[in-house]
């Protein structure tokens, strides 16, 4: 099979738990003029998937021996999709088609979508799924359904998808929705919005800036760069997003949590049960760097010591069975460029060897420390700041909530002085 159709979802681990994920076919037909999706696939010229190869490697996931494979018979779900919506008009019925695979298969499945494009889609496919995660994105409030029509413009509209939530959470799949991009412009009154979110079933959020590279600029048609013109014009070239986007995204995330809403943003550092009502739906999923931090919460207190030992021993705690000499060869599937950085890689590891390598890597993505919680242990050398490791050589984290300043979205300082 093809790497892009049923693939490890790699560049999540430890911040996503789903393992596997099948993108049915590229590009999405949605056409969101923001997607980061569509816009790699035109760079990368990713091609459409061959529908009879996904489902001859689904028939036959009982005796193959891709990382991908195994993992479906561990009984990891499979997400669909980051990079497609899987009910939208091009891909509503080959999803559909691998859901009755799926079921025959006892194979379980998460769910991002902008919504049924076709409504008589939602009765078939409840059909044939037990409760799951669904991710219901919507960036936009009721007041700017206009503007969505043009920035969006195969989903179906803002009205129907607040519509479906309460259907969704009624047959008990537990619903969250992506407020992503997370765009000032395009939400009136954010309180009222997320109460009503609340009120019909959803149980978090999940919002991040509007962010887009070059080369994905580049590729944009001359019609996407219209309708986003003011917000392109306001984020291109700069190094973070401007501040009325970041004051608008922590007044967000400020009001959900007030609400009674979990919310998932880059790597907060605050005590998080945005995933645990999906470890508990599925059998397997990965582990997160969110469960570690609320281990911290629960174990730690302000500016105690976390050791690599303490770490490895959670990541440990956490590998399912099956797993052993298969993580190096999951990551090194999806991204090998990943593995040349680091020479104790292995494709034989175990998930207690890459725990060490994270926990030694403090620039890797996977560490704890970019968690705003944390901070590295430090110490003034003349006059800058030096971090201080332990006896084997391997940094010692500081668990410093109150680094945060008393804010979701504060961040403790990247030292925490050993005399401090
Ligand atoms: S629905 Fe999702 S995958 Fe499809 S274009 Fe929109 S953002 Fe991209």
């Amino acid at each position: 099979m093809s790497e892009q159709q049923l693939m490890a979802f790699y560049k999540e681990f430890l911040l996503e738990p789903f393992a596997l994920e099948l993108a049915v076919m590229q590009p999405c037909d949605i056409g969101c003029n923001y997607c980061f999706a569509n816009l790699d696939g035109r760079r990368h010229k990713i091609a459409f998937s061959d529908m009879a190869e996904v489902l001859d490697v689904l028939a036959n996931f009982k005796n193959g021996d891709s990382v991908e494979a195994q993992l479906l018979r561990l009984k990891y779900p499979v997400l669909m999709s980051n990079r497609v919506d899987p009910f939208g008009r091009r891909n509503r019925l080959s999803s559909i088609k691998i859901l009755e695979l799926f079921r025959d298969l006892d194979i379980r499945a998460g769910f991002q979508t902008k919504g049924f494009v076709n409504p008589e889609d939602f009765d078939t496919v409840m059909e044939l799924i037990e409760p799951s995660w669904f991710y219901i994105s919507i960036a936009f409030d009721p007041a700017h359904e206009f503007l969505c029509r043009k920035i969006e413009p195969g989903s179906i509209s803002i009205r129907d998808r607040l519509a479906l939530i309460p259907k969704l959470a009624e047959r008990g799949h537990l619903v969250y929705v992506g407020v992503n991009p997370c765009v000032p412009d395009w939400i009136e009154n954010p309180y009222a919005f997320l109460k009503q979110l609340k009120d019909s079933g959803v149980r978090g959020i999940f919002c991040s800036n509007l962010g887009l590279t070059r080369p994905q600029y580049n590729l944009m048609t001359a019609t996407e760069k219209a309708n986003l013109e003011s917000l392109l014009q306001e984020i291109m070239g700069k190094r973070q997003a401007p501040q009325r986007h970041v004051d608008f995204l922590h007044y967000c995330i400020d009001s959900a949590l007030e609400l009674g809403l979990t919310v998932a943003t880059g790597q907060i550092g605050i005590s998080n049960e945005f995933w645990t009502p999906a470890m508990e739906l599925y059998p397997r999923l990965f582990p997160l760097t969110t469960e570690f931090v609320n281990l911290c919460y629960r174990d730690m207190r302000q500016g105690s010591r976390i050791s690599q030992s303490y770490f490895v021993e959670f990541i440990e705690r956490r590998t399912p069975p099956g797993m052993r000499g298969l993580i190096g060869r999951y990551i090194r599937d999806s991204n090998p460029t990943i593995c040349l950085k680091y020479t104790e890689w292995s494709d034989e590891m175990s998930y207690k060897d890459l725990a060490k390598i994270i926990w030694d890597n403090p620039e890797s993505t996977f560490h704890p420390i970019n968690y705003r919680c944390f901070s590295l242990l430090g110490e003034r050398e003349d006059d800058t700041i030096v971090e201080v490791p332990d006896a084997g050589g391997s940094p010692i984290m500081i668990f410093n909530p109150e680094g945060m300043g008393g804010k979701p979205w504060g961040e403790a300082p990247r030292y925490y002085l050993a005399e401090g």
